[in-house]
């Protein structure tokens, strides 16, 4: 019999220690290339699912640090391409090194400061805003983003989730705040380690 997908046959060549990645986001946070302030695993994946990956389609990753999201973005369709607008030159250099080991060599790293950064570049069918969050930053990118088009901002401070929730106000769009907690051990037993919620705001242009 023909056993569904190809699991059994990657398990009995490369063993179950093996890196087996699916193009459905939510990879695991070891894949990547990061110094701890990516968007996390399960953060990610809702944060893609709000994104909506279509065949094709262009996203502005604004603050993409290890360009995880991006990355996610390019791997989930086909002919997509992801621009990443990023501050930091080490954080650049971690997206660059995740786009080529897993698969989507064409990211494209803008260097720079949002908004400032945003002009010139082409119309995005989505938006993730994972750093840099301001009412600049949202006007340049809601006006740029093409009609249909997506946006998703994560904020962790408070400052940024009041930010959100001034914008809902005014623009509507869905509030979400995700916690996730993980086991951890603690002596020979284990325990809930919450990590800091994030509030998601996200809206169809
Ligand atoms: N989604 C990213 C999370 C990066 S944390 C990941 O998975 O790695 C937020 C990032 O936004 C930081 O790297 C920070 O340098 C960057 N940032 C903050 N303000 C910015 C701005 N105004 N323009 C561009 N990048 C900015």
């Amino acid at each position: 019999a023909v056993p569904p997908f190809n699991t059994l046959a990657v398990d009995c060549v490369a063993g179950p220690e093996a890196l087996v990645l699916t193009r459905v986001p939510g990879l695991p946070d070891a894949a990547f290339a990061h110094d701890g302030t990516m968007t996390k695993r399960e953060v990610r994946a809702l944060t893609l699912a709000r994104l909506m990956p279509m065949p094709g389609a262009l996203l502005w990753d604004i603050g993409c640090g290890s360009g995880s999201v991006a990355v996610e973005w390019m791997r989930a369709a086909p002919r997509s391409c992801a621009i990443g607008i990023e501050a930091r030159a080490d954080r650049r250099a971690l997206a660059a090194q995740n786009a080529l080991s897993l698969g989507t060599p064409g990211l494209h790293l803008v260097a720079g400061q949002a908004p400032e950064a945003l002009q010139g570049l082409e119309a995005p069918d989505a938006v993730f805003i994972g750093g840099g969050l301001s009412e600049e930053t949202f006007a340049v990118a809601w006006g740029a983003l093409l009609p249909g088009g997506r946006l998703v901002a994560n904020a962790v401070t408070l400052q940024s989730e009041a930010l959100l929730t001034g914008l809902q106000a005014r623009h509507g769009g869905d509030l979400v705040r995700i916690s996730v907690e993980r086991a951890v051990p603690i002596g020979n037993r284990s325990g809930w380690r919450p990590a800091m919620p994030v509030t998601q705001w996200s809206l169809t242009k």
